[in-house]
């Protein structure tokens, strides 16, 4: 499974909708700085629900919607909505349809080779809500975080490594270095279930 496209619509810095294609093997994404790079990361993260507005480099939900006025914090005139989705390439079926339809409470989401997460934050008067949709069904954050983690994507997985856990990874003693190997190969669950046992 991999992200096969974005698709921000008036998310941060992206004031029109524009979608974003991401290749299997790998994808880089170049430009000056300030030119929004890191918020292309930052919209895979809302989407996927899998980081709080701090790991999103905002304070609060609404910060994230298009602001033209952004540099001098206006937030008269802006979009009074943003939505990001991520196309999911699911050909392998690293979820079956079963999980997915779970996941989406409903049976009728079509095919399953392309999963759709969607992420929206609404602006009204004096509140904002948030939206979650898998496969234009509407969902809560709980059935996009079990959906992931089935398939090995979880907000304490290294799935995204942030610039600075490169130097914090480099800074580790050997031993908690390791042990975030093990938690990438999948061995560190088997670790638990050992001492569990030795326990009992
Ligand atoms: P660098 O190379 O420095 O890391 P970058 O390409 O990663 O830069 P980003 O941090 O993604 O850049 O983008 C920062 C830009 O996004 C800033 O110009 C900021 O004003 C703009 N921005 C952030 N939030 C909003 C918003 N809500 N509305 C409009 N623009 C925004
Ligand atoms: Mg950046």
């Amino acid at each position: 499974m991999h992200i096969k496209a974005l698709i921000l619509d008036d998310f941060k810095s992206f004031g029109r909708r524009t979608k974003i294609p991401f290749y299997e093997d790998f994808t880089v994404v170049t430009g000056p700085n300030g030119s929004g790079k890191s918020n292309i990361i930052d919209g895979v993260l809302f989407a996927l629900g899998l980081a709080r507005t701090r790991g999103i480099r905002a304070e609060k939900l609404t910060d994230l919607i298009y602001n033209p006025g952004h540099e001098d914090g206006d937030r008269k005139g802006g979009a009074r909505e943003a939505s990001v989705e991520v196309v999911l390439a699911n050909d392998d079926r690293t979820l079956d349809r079963s999980q997915v339809v779970s996941a989406a409470g409903s049976d009728d989401i079509g095919d399953v080779s392309e999963i759709r997460i969607r992420r929206r934050v609404k602006e009204t008067e004096d509140n904002y809500y948030s939206y979650y949709y898998l496969n234009d069904r509407s969902v809560n954050l709980a059935d996009i975080r079990d959906l992931l983690a089935q398939a090995g994507v979880t907000p304490e997985g290294y799935n995204v490594v942030m610039q600075g856990d490169v130097t914090e990874i480099i800074n580790m003693t050997p031993r908690a270095r390791r042990e975030i190997i093990d938690e990438i190969a999948g061995v560190a669950e088997f670790d638990a279930k050992k001492e569990d046992a030795f326990e009992e």
